[in-house]
């Protein structure tokens, strides 16, 4: 890392073997001349050169800050931090989570190669695999979240990818990294790893054998609902040798003002991911005793059908989104008492989104998942009675009071 004050740098430099909440509010370039504590944030699309030879050394070095849509110093620190955090050798930052996505499948694949994806990721997700890098011959299949086999059963000859979401929305199943990552390796495929939902506060993919690391950087990462962001992460020969060069041509890059809200975001993620946690466990278990509910998905719960795979890969944690199901005998009644809920409420906020401080509840059948067939939501086990909440910090009674209005006055 270069001081761009050319001052003295011993002090500048930090030591080797911090943990990472140091890492998480430390790591960064360091301060220009003046000596600014909070990370500067550089609005500039160009760098004024010294002089001509120095202007063609940083073109050849692309390194070297010579335009902002190949970096910018607020959103390289930005990679500094979130490779800290993911313990990777480095780490890309895109415009949003999706880009990424692109990012990454126009680095690795080509006409002709062959992607195996979980049929449970996001759906933006889905459509890009299957439609967009479809139409430029790529092909994808799409398998069981849980089921080892399936994934087995899909390998071919031109698989060169493997993604995966874990846990996933709004059911939180859970996959095993480890044993995908040998199954890819075994195939000669790599394999991505969607870390949105855990961040690496607490999950690391990496360390269970992922290639790569994604992230939709616009939710827990930021954290507070304000700006788009996205991230790969992993080691040199990835992010540096193959992503890079793709991001400087093809342009999906984070802006400086985005990069910095994400960067101050990152010092209170471990606390914000483990108070978030908690609550969305208390709120799992009050919702799990209520006689209205049918079902609760939350991975912290003994009752999860992965809760021991989840606590193993998630630092004992369950993550700060749930789902829970109605009882109902038809899916008309199902999503009247689903819609009576949300309605009720007066504290949390109806929308399609997480990651927020703010606690968000949605209605997955008529949102996320509205624009499938209901044969196909059936498949997915997307009923009109499943509700979605995105717990954040609001008191926890607040919360459990906030349901409580329409479970309470649900004519059964
Ligand atoms: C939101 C989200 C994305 C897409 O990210 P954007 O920042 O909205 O583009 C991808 N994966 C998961 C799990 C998400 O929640």
């Amino acid at each position: 890392m270069s001081d761009p004050s050319g001052q003295d740098n011993s002090r500048r430099t930090l030591p080797e073997g911090l943990r990472r909440e140091t890492l998480a509010v430390r790591t960064g370039l360091p301060r220009s001349q003046h000596g600014e504590h909070s990370e500067g944030l550089f609005l500039t699309t160009a760098y004024v050169q010294a002089d001509a030879e120095t202007s063609a050394r940083k073109f050849a070095n692309s390194e070297d800050f010579t335009y902002s849509r190949t970096s910018n110093p607020t959103v390289r620190s930005l990679e500094a931090r979130m490779a800290a955090l993911e313990g990777t050798e480095a780490a890309i930052a895109t415009s949003t989570g999706m880009s990424a996505i692109l990012l990454l499948g126009m680095g690795l694949l080509k006409a002709g190669d062959h992607v195996i994806c979980s049929r449970s990721v996001f759906g933006s997700t889905i459509n890009l695999f299957a439609k967009e890098f479809g139409k430029f011959g790529v092909e994808t299949s799409f398998v069981s979240q849980t089921d080892l086999a399936e994934w087995r059963a899909a390998i071919k000859p031109t698989t060169k990818l493997f993604f995966a979401e874990t846990p996933t929305n709004p059911l939180t199943e859970i996959c095993d990294i480890r044993a995908l990552a040998d199954l890819a390796h075994g195939a000669g495929a790599i394999l991505a790893v969607d870390n949105t939902y855990s961040t690496p506060a607490l999950q690391r993919p990496t360390e269970m054998g992922a290639d790569i690391v994604m992230h939709s950087a616009t939710k827990y990462m930021d954290g507070q609902g304000r700006v788009m962001a996205g991230a790969l992460c992993g080691p040199n020969k990835f992010i540096r040798d193959i992503f890079g060069p793709v991001l400087r041509t093809v342009g999906m890059t984070l802006a400086p003002f985005n990069a910095w809200v994400v960067l101050k975001g990152l010092e209170t993620m471990a606390l914000r991911m483990k108070a978030q946690s908690e609550q969305a466990l208390a709120v799992a278990r009050w919702l799990e005793a209520r006689p209205e509910v049918a079902r609760v998905y939350y991975p912290g719960l003994a009752s999860h059908p992965q809760h021991e795979l989840a606590m193993r890969q998630q630092s004992g944690q369950g993550g700060a989104v749930l789902s829970f199901d109605l009882k109902a005998d038809a899916a008309d009644a199902a999503r009247a008492a689903a819609f009576h809920v949300i309605d009720s409420t007066r504290v949390v906020s109806i929308a399609t989104n997480l990651g927020d401080t703010k606690t968000i509840i949605t209605h997955p059948a008529t949102t996320s998942h509205g624009r499938l067939t209901e044969a196909q939501r059936q498949a997915a086990g997307i009923g009109q009675g499943l509700i979605r909440l995105a717990v954040g910090l609001e008191h926890v009674d607040d919360i459990c009071d906030d349901l409580a209005r329409g479970l309470s006055t649900l004519r059964s």
